[in-house]
């Protein structure tokens, strides 16, 4: 389109050929190849973002910290005063903490960035004269998109089909119900609420089908011109985030505070003639110990390193079928304790194939499989079947649709009466489709001159609008014994955990369908299918079961069906209760939250029965996961505190989802919920051995200052030490796989931050480890003199705080039990770590850091010997813990 503009004005007047031709399409659509050259020309379909920050701009903000800012001015003043070997160093330092934080803030935004490319929507395109899914961001003008209830409308454009196609233009319009659409000319001048024969972009399809030519797409739609620059996302941050931020808040003046204590009483002693005698050097070094302290203790890398476990746990739920959507999900699924799952594709395979069938004559069992000797009871079944059906079968044998109706078409291929000829036989002329509320689908056709509608549904409901049979060729009035007995098949059929789905038909007077139109049927027949279990779905139950989690089905199915099916998979257990959703409608809420923890079983259940269920156990305390993929689950997707979206399910699920499910598996949920509980407890692990390292180093910073020693670490050493002993080893621990009674034991209560009761001890205990060490280190080389003292702490420290990685490994399990080789990750940042502090050693550098020219590989020795033991002591005590509590479980 050459002037959008003005074509933007006139689309919904054109006359839709005229269309077709601007946009080079035809009723095959356009051709790949003319697609990706305006692909390219024309750039994606998706609103432009506001510039993401420069990298140079991440890099300087890292030097808005105050502290670093403090000790960049000291650096300036040592370089005014002639160090320039120390100014340079600092400054080196200063440099590579901000290029670390550069890079782990880049990797975290990366792997969210990727994340949110996997669950990006995808569209239902025509092109080459097939239907195929593209992601919805190549879509190009010319394009003919399919639309059905749940999609979000990719990209503007002009309607070819419209099937009862409704359309929530509330973001657009305001307007609060939907909007009906029809293919319709519009010739006058109309606002864009009332451009019926239009869909726009990022709008909803609440209800039937459609078919549009794409008029425009990115910027150029209506919502495009609305909204500009869409903001880049920014990542809501995690309640244990949260609570870590204000937590490092409070930590940090604390250690503000101490450094102040620290540099008062340096200075104070300064200024009682105990320094060198230079007093600007005294003050500056005093100052600078007071900064590095303050640096060295505060877990600035905390934040990030945080996000990075988190992104690394997306990771690999991402590997398991899991995409989380939503950052807090990952934590939140640590504290799950009920999951309300869907039957159909989620615990069961979602495979269906017709295994018997049930008339008003009686018959059932094996169906003929030569149409030409089908009675008019049988022959109508079956075209019921196939007709009041979206499913189809491409020409590469692909089938696509519901599988409930590709059942249906295989049953009737399968008895050799092709399921096209049915259809081109007798034309689709209106319909009213699926929703799962109605729990009906039902289309016009004409028979010899006569219209008639047919219907197919759930059994119940069908049964219930059916005034008339078909009886072995003649339509007559339902008795109670007719009904009794399709209703007793029925039940029959669920018994055996089968699917049943019922056929109806009646005529009709006029296409213009309404859903009064669904009464007063002539009952026809019910199909009965088969949709086994998933395999692992049993195993995935137990282990839900085991770890604290209950499972509950919920259901749009027939209840005996549902129960059936929860009871081979262990879901529905001796004395559980099941409800339908009208049984669940006529409980008040104090009755309901009586039998709730009984109920195992949803049946027939509608969306507004989900929302009520999982308000209920979040009444109970509950921390709730809930599947869902229609339209109208988003709403209980949204209440619930996971909600899960199937991969195969519709947009607004997922848009409403927390997690997303590409295989649509209920055993995927359980595996992200180990995941989950693994994340919580590595970030736990990370965190502790943050605290315990820093702890230590002020236990011997007070200590030597109380006792009257000069400081175990210069300055350059502290932050030397904060550089290289705070990010690496915290983020390998991020990558342990899970202890082995992760799946053992019961939720965490959200309520508890990081700092329960066993983390606060096993922190401050390794910590007082760490602290006695390196004053025994340094107490030891002020044997032979002060200078001695400072660098045997300052190696103590380094080699305490890079082994202390391994026992910060595990809570319950020792370095050597969980396997010493088992996470390379730890391995290489202890080996990174030692290879960096090695670089102090260097003759020439270990000036700069304050360590003597005698000091060698001896003294290095004798320290690694001191932190050898001190980590030792941390395993021995493990041990002990571990075997005194495992005692009292048995008792
Ligand atoms: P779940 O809720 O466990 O995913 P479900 O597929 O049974 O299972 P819905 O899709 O909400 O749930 O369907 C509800 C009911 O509507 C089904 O049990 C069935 O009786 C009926 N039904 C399902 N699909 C169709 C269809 N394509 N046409 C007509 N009726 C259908």
């Amino acid at each position: 389109m050459e002037n959008k503009e003005q074509a933007q004005r006139v689309i919904y007047q054109e006359p839709i050929d005229s269309l077709m031709q601007q946009t080079n399409s035809s009723n095959n659509g356009l051709s790949t190849t003319l697609a990706k050259e305006k692909l390219e020309k024309d750039g994606l379909n998706q609103l432009k973002e506001a510039p993401k920050k420069p990298t140079w701009k991440l890099f300087l903000e890292t030097f808005k910290d105050a502290m670093v800012i403090v000790l960049l001015i000291v650096a300036l003043i040592q370089m005014i005063m002639g160090e320039y070997v120390e100014f340079f160093v600092i400054f080196a330092v200063l440099m590579l903490n901000s290029v670390i934080s550069v890079v782990q803030a880049k990797k975290a935004e990366g792997s969210l960035e990727a994340l949110k490319n996997l669950s990006a929507p995808d569209a239902r395109v025509i092109r080459d004269g097939k239907e195929k899914t593209v992601p919805a961001k190549e879509l190009v003008v010319g394009d003919l998109v399919l639309l059905e209830a749940g999609d979000y409308v990719p990209a503007d454009g002009r309607l070819l089909e419209a099937g009862s196609l409704q359309v929530d233009e509330g973001m657009l319009t305001g307007e609060s119900t939907a909007a009906e659409k029809e293919v319709v000319e519009i010739t006058n001048t109309v606002p864009v609420g009332d451009r019926v024969n239009m869909v726009f972009s990022g709008t909803i399809v609440t209800y039937g089908r459609g078919k549009f030519l794409v008029t425009s797409t990115a910027n150029n739609t209506e919502i495009g011109q609305v909204a500009g620059l869409l903001e880049s996302t920014t990542e809501q941050a995690t309640p244990l985030q949260r609570g870590l931020d204000k937590f490092s808040k409070k930590l940090s003046l604390a250690i503000l505070a101490l450094s102040l204590l620290i540099l008062g009483i340096q200075l104070l002693r300064i200024f009682l003639g105990e320094g060198t005698g230079d007093l600007t050097v005294d003050i500056v070094n005093a100052v600078m110990f007071a900064v590095a302290v303050a640096v060295a203790a505060i877990p600035e890398a905390l934040q990030s390193i945080v996000t990075i476990v988190l992104s690394l746990g997306t990771n690999k739920m991402a590997k398991r079928h899991a995409i989380i959507r939503k950052l807090p999900a990952v934590e939140t699924l640590g504290s799950t304790s009920i999951i309300c799952t869907d039957k159909t594709g989620t615990l069961t395979q979602n495979k269906m194939t017709v295994v018997d069938y049930y008339l008003a004559n009686g018959n059932s069992g094996d169906f003929t499989d030569n149409p030409e000797k089908w009675s008019d009871d049988e022959r109508r079944l079956i075209e019921i079947s196939v007709l009041a059906n979206d499913a189809s079968i491409s020409e590469d044998g692909t089938k696509l649709g519901d599988p409930t109706e590709v059942a249906f078409i295989d049953f009737s291929e399968k008895l050799n009466q092709p399921y096209q000829e049915i259809r081109s036989n007798f034309p689709r002329e209106a319909e009213l489709p699926f929703d799962s509320d109605r729990k009906l689908m039902s289309t016009a056709h004409t028979f010899d001159n006569e219209k008639y509608l047919l219907v197919k549904g759930g059994p119940d409901i069908v049964f219930n609008r059916s005034k008339k049979v078909l009886l072995n060729g003649e339509v007559v009035p339902m008795t109670d014994e007719l009904m009794t007995n399709f209703q007793n098949q029925n039940e029959a059929f669920s018994n055996r955990a089968l699917r049943v789905l019922a056929f109806a038909y009646r005529p009709i007077d006029n296409l213009d369908l309404t859903f009064d139109d669904e009464n007063d049927l002539i009952l026809v027949g019910i199909l009965a299918m088969i949709d086994p279990p998933r395999k692992e779905v049993t195993q995935a139950v137990e282990e839900a079961r085991s770890a604290g989690i209950k499972t509950v089905m919920i259901t749009g199915d027939h209840k005996t069906t549902a129960v059936a099916i929860a009871k081979e998979i262990g879901i529905f257990e001796e004395g559980n209760q099941a409800l339908t959703g009208t049984e669940l409608d006529a409980l008040s809420e104090d009755e309901l939250m009586n039998i709730l923890e009984n109920v195992t079983v949803y049946a027939r259940v509608s969306p507004e029965n989900k929302i009520r269920i999982v308000r209920a156990w979040q009444a109970k305390g509950h921390i709730s996961a809930m599947t869902g993929d229609g339209v109208n689950d988003a709403p209980a997707l949204k209440q619930a505190d996971i909600g899960i979206a199937m991969g195969t399910g519709t947009d607004v699920a997922k848009d409403a989802a927390a997690m997303v499910l590409t295989d649509d598996n209920f055993a995927s949920i359980v595996s992200a919920v180990e995941v989950g509980r693994n994340v919580f407890d590595n970030i736990k692990k990370a965190v502790a051995y943050l605290f315990a390292g820093n702890l230590g180093a002020i236990i011997a910073i007070i200590f030597a200052l109380v006792a009257d020693w000069s400081n175990p670490f210069t300055a350059l050493q502290l932050l030397f030490i904060n550089l290289v002993n705070d990010s690496l080893p915290a983020i390998a621990l991020g990558t342990e796989k899970a202890e082995p009674a992760t799946m053992s034991r019961p939720p965490r209560d959200p309520n508890t931050g990081i700092f329960t009761g066993r983390t606060l001890v096993s922190v401050t205990y390794r910590g007082i480890l760490i602290g006695i060490a390196v004053i025994f280190a340094q107490w030891l080389g002020m044997q032979h003199s002060p200078e001695f003292g400072v660098a045997m702490s300052f190696t103590t420290l380094i080699w305490c705080r890079t082994l202390q990685t391994f026992p910060a490994r595990s809570n319950t399990q020792t370095a050597i039990q969980a396997g010493f080789f088992a996470n390379k990750v730890v391995l290489i940042a202890v080996v990174v770590c030692s290879a960096l502090f090695s670089l102090t050693m260097i003759p020439g550098l270990k000036e700069v850091f304050s360590i003597p020219t005698a000091f060698g590989i001896s003294e290095i020795l004798i320290c690694l010997g001191i932190a050898f033991v001190t980590i030792l002591l941390m395993e021995i005590t493990k041990l002990i813990i571990v075997h005194v509590q495992n005692g009292k479980e048995k008792e």
